[in-house]
């Protein structure tokens, strides 16, 4: 039997756990520590660093110092979030030719999920030193609010570091079946996620060893980082107030400051005031300028209960989707390192009128999940009887006038299958186009693009004849497929698939073997 791994690919920390002896355990990093940094960086010197590392670089090096790459993996450039992210980050974004977005280093781009293929490969090499072994397949973990794109680029970075997925699964589920196996507990769960860059609400039903989602919902732009933001603005703008100087064109001043501004908000989990102490971070003609500033953990509440605030609807919206009042919640279980701010911690038991689970490590509970959901697809995990998750978004098709019709609504039970029959308008039409879309949106393009799926080479007949049948399935992954059988023949009908976004098969075989041949690690001298 193989090693099973399960790793959580986090916005700002990664996790990776196995089982031993049939018990899930948080596998350390090469450092000996529990979780890694999210983050890789190109040395002048040409050396590739993860982790640690590579974070130690951000401040010194930070043009080529990529973190909160997760944010970035599966979007377009011209999204809004990605316009708006431009600005803040100290490296460089760049339109690929498809649209998407793709990270500047040097004279190249990297696509966003070569970069988190770096991390996972860190992780694969911890995971063999500490079984002594090489490591092949893995379960990762996705925001349970990732769209198509976002998961299948996600599933891309495991491929390029050379891991085939077992499954993706979705961080809140794993969390959910970590502590409903180790708890041995029943009953109707809430999970809470607040991590780096996003949030995700799910509500599950516990039931000897059979873990059934109800229902998911959440903002996959809505996290930790944006926190940090909050108290990067208020410094920013006293400086300016103070000195008149603008710290936003200054990349190291600016990183600086957001490290700063991540500690500050950690520390006031625990500490009531915490001071911001930055000397020498600027200086004008006259003098050298320092930031010292103290901030209380109300001002810091000030500032960002609005973020918080912005969960509840999304709870709200879960429960009503799986049909369920308040009371009915026997356990609140609180995953991601944010939901570490007393503010968040208070939101929540006040929601829902009870206190979360205290049992919890926040930062491990989800790789301890995918590491079991991987010994369960692995035959090694035999408590856990079935796992039935969600999808977080309703799938639908275009119709004429920028229309949208939903073939599969959100919160419908994956895997999931439906076929729709597809026909001609003209005469001898050789040709039918279907572009298919993910959200919520009344009209088509309210909604994430997914592909246009074209029927090709069918029969010449009259209008209406052809009867094509169309199948839109969703797979345990959360990924959408189409396929089509012409209904007369029952033979499979051609498609040609047009992905809105993505790398091709072709690219990510062409970064493996490099990724193998760690060909990029020299790219930093060469850029
Ligand atoms: P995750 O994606 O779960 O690793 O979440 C990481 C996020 O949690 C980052 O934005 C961290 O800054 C944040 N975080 C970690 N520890 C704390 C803490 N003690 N208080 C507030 N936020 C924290």
């Amino acid at each position: 039997m193989g090693h099973v791994i399960g790793i959580d690919l986090g916005t700002t920390y990664s996790c990776i756990a196995g089982l031993e002896g049939g018990r899930p355990v948080v596998i350390p990093n090469l450092e000996g520590l529990p979780t890694t940094p999210s983050v890789v960086s190109f040395t002048a010197a040409g050396e590739r660093l993860v982790g640690t590392l590579a974070m130690r670089q951000a401040v010194t090096n930070p043009a080529n110092t990529f973190y909160a790459v997760k944010r970035l993996i599966g979007q377009k450039y011209r999204s809004p979030q990605i316009q708006e992210a431009i600005g803040r980050l100290p490296y460089t974004l760049k339109e690929a030719p498809n649209g998407d977005v793709a990270v500047v280093l040097g004279d190249r781009t990297l696509s966003p999920p070569e970069i988190s293929s770096m991390v996972l490969s860190y992780l694969k090499e911890c995971a063999e030193a500490f079984f002594g072994g090489p490591v092949t397949e893995a379960v990762i973990t996705v925001p349970a609010h990732f769209n198509d794109a976002q998961r299948q680029a996600t599933k891309d970075a495991a491929t390029i570091a050379g891991l085939a997925v077992q499954r993706v699964i979705n961080e809140p589920t794993a969390a959910g079946l970590a502590y409903g196996l180790d708890a041995k507990k029943n009953g109707l769960a809430a999970v809470y996620d607040l991590g780096g860059g996003t949030f995700d609400i799910t509500i599950l039903e516990l039931s000897e060893g059979v873990f059934n989602v109800l229902a998911t919902n959440g903002d996959s732009y809505l996290g930790g980082e944006d926190f940090d933001n909050r108290i990067l603005e208020w410094l920013g703008e006293s400086f300016r107030a103070e000195t008149g100087i603008d710290l936003g064109s200054d990349k190291l001043a600016l990183q600086r400051v957001k490290e700063a501004a991540e500690k500050a908000k950690r520390e006031l989990s625990f500490t009531s005031e915490t001071e911001i102490n930055l000397p020498f971070i600027s200086s004008d003609r006259s003098s050298s300028k320092h930031i010292r500033k103290t901030l209380s953990r109300l001002t810091f509440e000030t500032m960002t209960a609005d973020l918080v605030e912005r969960t509840v609807p999304r709870i709200e919206q879960a429960l009503a989707d799986a049909k369920l009042t308040l009371d009915r919640i026997d356990h609140v279980i609180l995953v991601g390192g944010q939901t570490r701010m007393p503010l968040v911690k208070e939101r929540v038991t006040k929601f829902f009128g009870r206190k979360p689970e205290e049992k919890v490590d926040p930062d491990q509970i989800v790789a301890l999940g995918a590491a079991i959901q991987s010994g369960v697809l692995d035959g090694q995990v035999r408590d856990i009887v079935l796992l039935l998750d969600v999808t977080p978004f309703a799938l639908g098709i275009e119709t004429e006038g920028d229309g949208y019709e939903t073939v599969i609504e959100r919160n419908t039970t994956v895997p999931v299958r439906k076929v729709k029959a597809f026909t001609t308008v003209e005469h001898n039409q050789r040709r039918v186009r279907i572009h298919v879309l993910q959200g919520e949106g009344f009209l088509a393009s309210m909604n994430k693009s997914l592909a246009v799926f074209e029927l090709v080479g069918i029969e010449p007949a009259p209008a209406g004849v052809p009867q094509i049948d169309v199948t839109f399935e969703i797979t345990a992954d959360g990924l959408v497929q189409v396929s089509a059988k012409d209904k007369e023949t029952g033979l499979e009908q051609r498609i040609e698939v047009r992905p809105s976004s993505g790398l091709t098969a072709a690219e990510v075989e062409e970064m493996r073997k490099r990724q193998a041949g760690r060909e990029l690690a020299k790219l930093g001298a060469n850029g």
